[in-house]
């Protein structure tokens, strides 16, 4: 089944349950505390948090997703994409539990030729919040998943609230079972690259007052309307349906890898590192596309600093494919074919949102040239003087003054049979971080240059320093 028909599936199946169809956010919400909308329900918090009436008791959406926290797993695992669609359904004081299994249920199971999505019941695995009876006894002894198919999870898993006093309560995931050649026995407690998490269903019952941590608080108590908050992963539902090994192999995603294909002139499927590469570009064109519609223009903090990191990472994973003419235009241009049925922005805005691409790619592209020529003197003069590693200074210089990313040194070097002394440059990383931080002067003047490394530096850590380099574990920001 096709993403955009599981989308209209999923919106058909709720409005036909009395839900108001709402069409997605932007990607972009006016709330300096949110770099992206990241789940459906992020939309209706004022509802959730009764500082607005809604107009209708039930709504039903397919919602534009992007989660930074999950780059790095970007290639790697078999489900995390940068941007995602979550479909989800909301009752604000209407339907609780029962309903809300029901309806998921009764969505997953049908055939396809009843509107559903024809999932084997047999193969599905629900998890609920430790002490949640309530919904284990629903799923038990009404819907008739069997008890040993029922696992239960703790706050860090089933519990949701939004780090704040307000709303909170229990969850239950559905989880599909790929099967045994993808993993041991043992359920979503166990594996979840085997069993595939597909739906989050959130009981918001009780009211949290303040805590020490995300998963640690005091429940005051029962709130006066309980609502439901469910998200369902469109792309992982097409990923399980369409029967490809991962997210980024469907229908929507593949096309961008198969135009990398091309271009490189290399295969996919034939060596772990290039398939990594691969995912990485066609998940990140899907996502720059789609910030680039929703307003971003690349930069060097914030929203805009994800984005460039996003091209960047294109430009040199088609590089280390062994790209040898900028790619991005092509990219790009997969992406609106593919996302435009559902996203007609893509199309209409394509003029624009193919010059801030290309015009990224362009200048990284520079940085990367003149770094290059750096790295070959660098790694002729070590190989001259009869040594192999480069030094730390060397590799700093690189980053430096060119804003040529460590692994890429690192990989170049490993190309040239070299090593780079990566403690020595690590060193000079952390007193010029020391310094900058020390010098205001010195990070106005460091702002002026253009390269996005050396900013990261100087501003300090930032909320994405978790973001590594792509193959290599090594990263900047370590
Ligand atoms: P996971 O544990 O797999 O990282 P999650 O628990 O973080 O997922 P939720 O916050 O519960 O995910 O989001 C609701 C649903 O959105 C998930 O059940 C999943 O189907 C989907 N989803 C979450 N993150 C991603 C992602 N990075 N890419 C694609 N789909 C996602
Ligand atoms: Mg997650
Ligand atoms: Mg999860
Ligand atoms: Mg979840």
């Amino acid at each position: 089944m096709q993403t955009h028909e599981i989308r209209r599936r999923f919106l058909d199946h709720f409005v036909k349950a009395a839900h108001t169809e709402v069409p997605s956010a932007s990607l972009i919400l006016d709330d300096p505390n949110l770099l992206f909308v990241n789940a459906g329900m992020v939309q209706f918090v004022p509802f959730f948090l009764g500082q607005q009436t809604p107009p209708y008791p039930r709504a039903t959406s397919v919602q534009k997703c992007v989660r930074t926290l999950d780059i790095e797993n970007v290639g790697i695992t078999t489900r995390h994409n940068t941007f995602f669609q979550m479909a989800g359904n909301f009752s604000f004081g209407d339907y609780f539990k029962r309903d809300a299994i029901k309806h998921a249920w009764s969505l997953l199971t049908s055939g396809v030729d009843d509107g559903g999505y024809g999932f084997d019941p047999e193969r599905i695995w629900v998890t609920v919040y430790l002490d949640d009876d309530e919904a284990r006894d629903i799923w038990r002894d009404e819907v008739g998943v069997p008890e040993s198919r029922i696992q239960r999870r703790g706050m860090a898993d089933n519990y949701w609230s939004m780090g704040i006093p307000g709303p909170c309560g229990p969850c239950s995931e559905i989880y599909f079972d790929r099967g045994p050649e993808f993993g041991a026995e043992g359920g979503p407690e166990a594996d979840e690259d085997r069993y595939i998490e597909i739906w989050n269903l959130v009981f918001m019952q009780n009211e949290r007052g303040l805590g020490i941590s995300k998963d640690n608080f005091e429940i005051l108590g029962p709130l006066p309307k309980q609502n439901i908050d469910t998200g369902m992963g469109v792309e992982r539902v097409a990923f399980l349906l369409q029967g490809v090994d991962n997210v980024y192999e469907t229908d929507l995603v593949r096309p961008v890898i198969a135009k990398a294909e091309e271009l490189s002139g290399r295969k996919y499927g034939a060596d772990h590192d290039d398939d990594v590469r691969f995912r990485v570009i066609a998940d990140h064109a899907r996502t720059a596309a789609m910030l680039i519609a929703d307003g971003v223009n690349p930069g060097n903090d914030g929203r805009g600093y994800v984005l460039r990191r996003l091209l960047r990472r294109i430009v040199r994973s088609a590089k280390l494919l062994g790209a040898d003419k900028p790619s991005m235009r092509e990219f790009i241009t997969v992406v609106r074919d593919t996302m435009a049925p559902s996203y007609p922005v893509l199309d209409t805005d394509f003029g624009r949102i193919e010059t801030v691409a290309v015009g990224e790619e362009t200048a990284f592209l520079k940085t990367l040239t003149s770094g290059s020529k750096l790295f070959e003197g660098a790694a002729e003069s070590v190989k001259a003087s009869g040594k192999s590693t480069i030094g730390g200074e060397q590799a700093f210089a690189l980053h430096d003054t060119y804003g040529f990313p460590i692994d890429l040194t690192l990989e170049m070097a490993a190309e040239a049979g070299l090593t780079v002394d990566e403690e020595g440059f690590r060193a000079l990383m952390a007193e010029q971080r020391q310094r900058a931080k020390d010098d205001a002067q010195a990070r106005k003047h460091a702002h002026a240059d253009l390269t996005v490394y050396k900013e990261l530096l100087d501003r300090g850590p930032t909320e994405f320093t978790g973001f590594h380099e792509l193959v290599s574990e090594a990263h900047v920001l370590a």
